[in-house]
């Protein structure tokens, strides 16, 4: 099982890419983490993408795949990836099929989290990250215990430089013309979910796992991240 997660930012991706992956042992893989963690350790390809990563800029298709691919190819004892963030375009879910292929992999299903652009500017205005590990929470729709304090790791919540009003606006357009793409292009090959993403992280769990696997959604399989034991 090989999953793609599409949804804007503030969609609540990450948090079903993570929950998902502890209830299907899948192996979570964002291609912004990846990147990041390149970077920092300085490897050929960390080195490539960071002129275009600090502009801003999507990092050429390629490097994106090949790190993409080598987290396929480790899977680690799982039984397949969740993508959250990868593919971007249709361009990149071409080459991804392709190599894939060439690998004897393939992508078994697309979840995408439908959120009006109206939603996803109110939650993002509201959305903080913590320094220490960049777990997301958010003042209006999933507080913190302590206010300005992770629940995880205790460590500082901060806003996040391209959640501005200007710039959100900005990475939303470049969601609804381009990323929006991939929706079709899975949908005609049979692999799409659509799910209604403005419900409670639970019910939407609950929904992406009866689609993607129906015996593990009559078990209830939701194990619940810490703080959303008590929401
Ligand atoms: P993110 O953490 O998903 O917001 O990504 C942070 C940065 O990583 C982006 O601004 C891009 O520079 C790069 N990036 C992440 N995913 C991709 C992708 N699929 N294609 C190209 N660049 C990407």
């Amino acid at each position: 099982m090989n999953v793609i997660l599409i949804g804007a930012q503030g969609s609540g991706k990450g948090t079903q890419a993570e929950l998902l992956a502890n209830a299907l042992r899948l192996k979570p893989s964002a291609s912004g983490e990846l990147l990041r963690a390149a970077i920092a350790a300085d490897t050929p390809a960390g080195r490539a993408a960071k002129p275009y990563y600090d502009r801003g800029d999507l990092v050429p298709d390629q490097l994106v795949i090949e790190l993409i691919l080598d987290a396929v190819r480790h899977l680690d004892g799982a039984r397949g990836i969740i993508l959250d963030g990868f593919p971007r375009n249709l361009a990149q879910a071409r080459a991804l099929d392709a190599e894939m292929e060439a690998s004897g992999e393939r992508i078994t299903d697309a979840v995408y989290l439908d959120v009006p652009r109206n939603i996803l500017l109110d939650r993002l205005s509201g959305r903080y990250v913590c320094r220490a590990h960049g777990h997301v929470w958010n003042i209006k729709t999933r507080p913190t215990r302590v206010p300005g304090i992770c629940d995880y790791d205790g460590s500082e919540l901060y806003q996040r430089s391209d959640d501005t009003p200007e710039k959100i606006g900005h990475r939303l357009d470049i969601f609804f013309s381009e990323t929006i793409q991939l929706v079709d292009y899975y949908a005609s090959q049979g692999k799409l979910i659509q799910v209604d993403g403005t419900r409670s992280v639970e019910q939407v769990h609950q929904e992406i796992l009866q689609r993607l696997d129906p015996n593990l959604g009559r078990q209830g399989a939701f194990s619940p991240l810490p703080d959303e034991r008590s929401a």
